[in-house]
């Protein structure tokens, strides 16, 4: 590498440090919103088709802490897996989902489900399973008004102790959404073998929705094989009524995005869904 000269070396050196630097920040930061409860969890409504009105919630982490204004959830999640600090994150955002739908179906003739996005890490540990439970005892709230969204490359790793474990949460009454279908390794193979009872259509998918025929013939595809598999479909990232239409038309039960409504806070959500009710 000695023709790319001595300048290079910097260049590289500044982006190295630059993002060890981010990373450092956000890890302090994350510290900080564990210890002084600056986290708080926003609510993205799911809307059910067949019933015309929003059925789940799913909670998306945020930060109210002005050192990690900067990055955006990813970012902060991402390196968070990096520090093992998502374990500590997990353990609160479940409690305070479990707490958040408690205190909405209190509002509520028919009760909401909550979607709550779960690591790999914490998939993997000795006690992911144990830990569920203790919140749900804990919190005192129904184990069928939880849905659990894991992701195909979170069982890659022990594919068939993971298994086992969803089996027990499924045992539970919990629902098991497999999120960001599509993006990972989607191996049609297991897709038999896991206990879920929806496939979450990743955003990308719906992006390309309208461009071609083909793009669309591939979520049309997505959503019969899951049907005829027995599995429910959501699908994300919706953002305009063509979308929503041809979606609805393919029978996807439950569409998420921008066109119902971005992730709102507690007190937005309450309103959106008691408004829906009036109508
Ligand atoms: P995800 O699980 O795939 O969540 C969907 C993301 O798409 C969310 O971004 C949501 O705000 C965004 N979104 C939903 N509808 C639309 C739309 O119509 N248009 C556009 N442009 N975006 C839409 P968000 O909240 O920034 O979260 C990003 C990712 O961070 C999530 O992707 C998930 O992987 C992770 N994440 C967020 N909250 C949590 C959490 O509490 N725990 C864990 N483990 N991961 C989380
Ligand atoms: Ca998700
Ligand atoms: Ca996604
Ligand atoms: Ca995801």
């Amino acid at each position: 590498a000695k023709h790319f000269g001595k300048n290079c070396y910097k260049v590289f050196d500044e982006t190295v440090k630059r993002e060890v630097d981010e990373k450092v920040e956000i890890e302090l930061g994350i510290g900080e919103c564990l210890r002084n409860n600056k986290f708080e969890l926003f609510f993205q409504p799911l809307f059910n088709v067949q019933q015309g009105r929003v059925t789940n919630v799913e909670a998306l982490l945020r930060t109210k802490s002005s050192a990690l204004s900067k990055f955006n959830i990813f970012q902060i999640i991402q390196t968070a897996e990096i520090t093992g600090q998502i374990l500590e994150i997990d353990q609160w955002v479940i409690r305070e989902a479990c707490r958040s739908i408690q205190r909405i179906n209190e509002h509520m003739e028919d009760p909401l489900h909550i979607s709550v996005n779960i690591s790999a890490l914490h998939i993997m540990q000795q006690d992911f399973v144990k830990n569920i439970k203790t919140i749900l005892e804990e919190t005192g709230v129904e184990p069928g008004w939880i849905d659990l969204e894991i992701t195909e490359t979170s069982l890659m790793e022990s594919f068939d102790l993971n298994i086992a474990k969803l089996f027990e949460l499924k045992e539970l009454g919990i629902s098991l959404h497999l999120d960001d279908f599509g993006t990972g390794y989607s191996s049609l193979n297991y897709l038999n073998r896991l206990p879920i009872d929806h496939v979450k259509i990743d955003k990308s998918f719906v992006d390309k929705m309208l461009q071609s025929e083909k793009d669309s013939k591939m979520v049309e595809t997505i959503i019969a094989l899951s049907h005829n598999i027995g599995l429910q479909v959501v699908a994300e990232g919706v953002e305009h009524e063509d979308q929503f239409e041809l979606l609805a038309s393919y029978q996807c039960e439950l569409i998420q995005g921008y066109y119902i409504s971005k992730p709102v806070n507690y007190e937005t959500i309450i309103r959106f869904i008691q408004n829906q009710n009036i109508n």
